[in-house]
């Protein structure tokens, strides 16, 4: 879903006839972000809708690819709900999630082409969307939402406005590309907003469009999505205007004007990177990770309203960590072997930040981006 958060605004707000709609991503208004279902929801509602004229991809694939992405986020979570959001994990994905016929008592609708009038005229322009998660009821005591995730047909008058690469591209792959535009979007139903920083890309705002513009016909593998949790934040941002003393301390060439982090899932390393005009060059040095106190980020956030009746908490948003660190180490070719430079990054939602030390003492910290 690729729209502005002015856009969003106005969209959430600008009428009485959608009061109560909100649609997954960039909004971090109260309740408008939170998961629609946590852990006092035992069951979650599912139905299919299917413009079988304009959707390449047929039920039973659709069918697969639907188990397929709730899956993915199932074990997500569950993978890193401890480290992440808590012993608890808040109930997030835990639900059984039950196919009926449509009804209005559906919690979650999946729309393949498929859009009543009244979402017509949200959406404005549909064909503006590959695909996107509209929350339509939020219930504040329960902490339970409602809504539709729809996804653009491949053909016919509501096409997605893209230029494909592939045509048909929905049935295509064993329903490979239809599962990772369907996984971002039930990533929104579990609460993750858009992120402009994750190596998988996944939760980025315009992955949908991307996945439809580049994805050819070798990259098309069902499951191909990485986890998630782990690589946010600071993969994919790069840290330019950097003083001269920062250069000198990571050993950079005066001319660098860019540097960037990722973090490797296989070797669990940190890598530095000179970038430039976005693109990641040559690999300058190589962190290690040390193990003892590595955290990640609160990517779910939930807003407590003060009717809600589910948690117990003062607290008016619950999350995770306040503070989360990741300790990394070494990796610098200092030609003075007693100096031993340390990297610390900290994910305080507050002061994200990348601290750099030496032998114990912070010589400087690089600001993570919202
Ligand atoms: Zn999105």
């Amino acid at each position: 879903m690729k729209k502005s958060i002015l856009f969003s605004l106005a969209l959430s707000f600008s009428s009485n006839v959608f009061a109560g709609w909100t649609s997954g991503g960039g909004e971090l208004i109260k309740d408008s972000n939170n998961p629609w279902f946590v852990e006092n929801t035992k069951e979650v509602r599912y139905c299919t809708l299917i413009d079988t004229n304009n959707f390449s991809a047929s039920e039973a694939l659709i069918n697969k690819v639907i188990t397929k992405a709730l899956d993915y986020w199932k074990k997500d979570f569950s993978k890193n709900m401890i480290l992440d959001l808590g012993a608890s994990g808040y109930g997030i994905t835990k639900q059984e999630f039950i196919k009926e016929e449509c009804t209005d008592n559906t919690d979650l609708r999946f729309q393949f082409g498929v859009l009543t009038t009244k979402q017509k005229s949200y959406l404005v322009d549909p064909t503006k969307y590959v695909g996107i998660a509209v929350r339509t009821h939020y219930d504040q005591v329960n902490l339970k939402g409602k809504g539709f995730i729809y996804i653009s047909p491949d053909n016919g008058p509501l096409k997605f406005n893209i230029k494909e690469k592939m045509p048909n591209p929905w049935s295509q792959g064993d329903g490979g590309i239809l599962h990772k535009v369907l996984t971002h979007e039930l990533g929104h139903v579990f609460g993750i907003a858009h992120t402009n920083a994750t190596s998988t890309h996944l939760m980025t705002i315009d992955f949908p469009e991307q996945t439809l513009r580049d994805t050819g016909y070798f990259d098309v593998n069902i499951g191909h999505l990485r986890g998630f949790f782990g690589y946010n934040k600071i993969d994919h941002q790069a840290f330019c205007n950097l003083k001269d003393e920062e250069k000198e301390y990571l050993q950079i060439k005066p001319e660098v004007k860019c540097i960037g982090l990722k973090h490797s899932a296989h070797t669990n390393k940190l890598h530095l990177y000179h970038v430039e005009n976005g693109v990641y060059k040559a690999p300058l040095h190589t962190f290690h990770f040390g193990s003892s106190t590595m955290t990640q980020s609160t990517i779910v956030k939930i807003w407590l309203p003060k009717e809600q009746k589910v948690f117990n908490s003062t607290r008016q948003v619950l999350n995770g960590h306040n503070l989360s660190r990741i300790t990394a180490f070494g990796g610098l070719p200092s030609s003075d072997r007693s100096v031993n430079k340390t990297l610390y990054i900290d994910f305080n939602p507050l002061t994200e930040s990348i601290k750099f030390f030496n032998n114990g003492n912070q010589e400087f910290e690089l600001r993570v981006l919202k």
